[in-house]
């Protein structure tokens, strides 16, 4: 039977991260993952030369991530090299109130630069006034101490950002981006989690790429982990955690049992309690617990190979003032009252890294649209459907240049990430959502209730957006189970 110190199930870039790390630290680490490659919602594969992710993939912060600082304490420079391109490379499509669509171009990283203020008065309508209003909410985002941020847990962002008086146009801009990041409803969106990822963002700007495709990173910590001493097992499902005596001893795979000192679950908490560990081994109300946490949204799109350049910029999102999401128009949604343009974020993967395409000018690209993450839900292809009206009218060329066209939602999601174990669970873009009552010392903690069985990945350990919070969660869980081992 082989026996290691830590057993890490799943290599999403939370699992990953804290692979790499804990075999960094001198820990012989086995990594096992049930898909053929290190990334897990992000991981980047290849359909007959053409790489692209799985699902949508920019980093936000794009400067000084956690993914900088994870390739800078493994020391694996040579072989992630970010891309973070400048330039106007982003391009908002708004839909006005009077029906016009207006196009603004502006950089991943906005300086407040006397152009931009023209271009935020030109899309929006904004007056001088409210455009002070905006520099306000900014300055304020950006001087708020820790604790003054930590009170804001319980604060929904809507409610915080209101009194500021943003114009309506800005204010969906911002909303849209919002649910953008986090996928939830910006009215239950926690306060603290919004308000540090836009500081990281006015700070850092917000599309970071890596050559070679998305996932590239997590491939690179699953090859330290070989280089160190331990094992890197893709294709390879965990079907149970093995537990003995009250505590985790490792993990039972098709080829039997790995044992370990300590577990990491990159799986999901819900997967990883009520499935993988099994209710039985908890007490009651921690079960109770891990059923009422509420997940992320889903995202549905398309994944398309396109034989021309149709789209002009990297990211483009595209909403009116009837686009953006809270819990009321949401629920509109799901009972089929649709807004004028489902909110669309469209990455372009080709225009940060060309090389993803074998045929020079070749474009490809990832159109979302939020739904539910029931894995048998139809919303998402009614809301891919809507999607597609607002790209024919705004790009009427697109149909004629589709090389390759996959769709995806949340069945395919939770397929490639987490088990569905509860109802309406599983197809979730990001993890459990950071709303107000599931963060700061409401969100679940890392270390389980169940000895030597730790949680990684975005429903535990992390703060920040999708895969910087995963790195996130992956550098501190590292740090817990090293100390934990002694
Ligand atoms: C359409 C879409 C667009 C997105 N866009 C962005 C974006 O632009 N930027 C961004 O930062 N984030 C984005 N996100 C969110 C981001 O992908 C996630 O927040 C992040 O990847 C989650 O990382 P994780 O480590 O928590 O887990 P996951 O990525 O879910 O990884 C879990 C891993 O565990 C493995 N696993 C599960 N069960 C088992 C088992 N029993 N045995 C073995 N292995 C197992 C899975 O195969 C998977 O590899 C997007 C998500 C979606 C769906």
């Amino acid at each position: 039977m082989d026996s290691y110190d830590v057993c890490v199930i799943g290599a999403g870039y939370g699992g990953a991260t804290a692979a790499a790390l804990l075999a960094h630290s001198g820990r012989r680490v086995a990594l096992i993952e049930k898909t053929k490659v290190a990334g897990g919602k992000v991981q980047t594969v290849d359909r007959k030369g053409y790489r692209f992710e799985m699902f949508g993939a920019v980093g936000i912060p794009a400067h000084d991530s956690r993914f900088h600082e994870l390739v800078e304490v493994l020391d694996i420079g040579d072989q992630v090299e970010f891309l973070i391109p400048e330039g106007d490379v982003a391009s908002i499509r708004y839909k006005a109130p009077s029906g016009e669509w207006r196009t603004m171009y502006s950089p991943l990283q906005m300086t407040g630069a006397p152009e931009e203020m023209e271009n935020l008065q030109r899309v929006f309508g904004a007056s001088d006034e409210e455009l002070e209003a905006l520099a306000e909410l900014y300055t304020t985002i950006l001087s708020l101490e820790d604790e003054e941020l930590e009170a804001l847990d319980d604060v929904g962002m809507l409610e915080w950002m209101r009194p500021f008086g943003l114009p309506k146009g800005l204010e969906s801009q911002i909303c849209m981006n919002l649910n953008t990041l986090f996928v939830v409803p910006v009215d239950r969106l926690a306060a603290s989690e919004a308000i540090l990822t836009m500081r990281q963002q006015a700070m850092g700007g917000a599309g970071r790429y890596s050559v070679g495709g998305y996932g590239r990173l997590a491939e690179a910590c699953a090859d330290y982990v070989v280089q160190h001493g331990g094992a890197y097992l893709p294709k390879q499902r965990v079907h149970r955690i093995a537990i003995e005596d009250g505590r985790a001893i490792g993990v039972e795979t098709d080829d039997g049992v790995l044992r370990a000192q300590a577990v990491i679950s990159n799986a999901g908490i819900q997967p990883t309690v009520l499935k993988l560990a099994g209710s039985e081994h908890f007490p009651a109300e921690y079960i109770e617990f891990v059923k009422s946490l509420e997940p992320s949204w889903a995202i549905a799109g398309y994944r398309y190979v396109l034989d021309k350049r149709i789209f002009d910029a990297a990211l483009i999102p595209i909403f009116s003032d009837q686009s953006w999401l809270d819990d009321e128009r949401y629920e509109a949604m799901e009972q089929g009252s649709w807004p004028d343009v489902p909110l669309i974020a469209i990455d372009v993967p080709s225009e940060f890294d060309p090389s993803l395409s074998p045929v020079p000018g070749h474009q490809i690209a990832n159109c979302q649209v939020f739904c539910s993450p029931d894995p048998e839900s139809s919303m998402g292809e009614e809301a891919v459907r809507r999607a597609e009206q607002v790209l024919d009218e705004l790009w009427p060329e697109l149909r004629n240049h589709i090389i390759r066209k996959e769709p995806y939602g949340p069945k395919a999601i939770s397929s490639l990430s987490r088990d569905s174990v509860l109802p309406g669970r599983g197809g979730e873009a990001v993890g459990i959502a950071q709303v107000v009552g599931q963060v700061g010392k409401s969100k679940p903690d890392a270390r389980t209730p169940l000895t030597g069985l730790y949680l990684v990945g975005c429903d535990a350990g992390g703060r920040g957006a999708g895969t910087h919070q995963a790195v996130d969660s992956g550098f501190h869980v590292a740090a817990m189970v090293d100390a934990d081992l002694g």
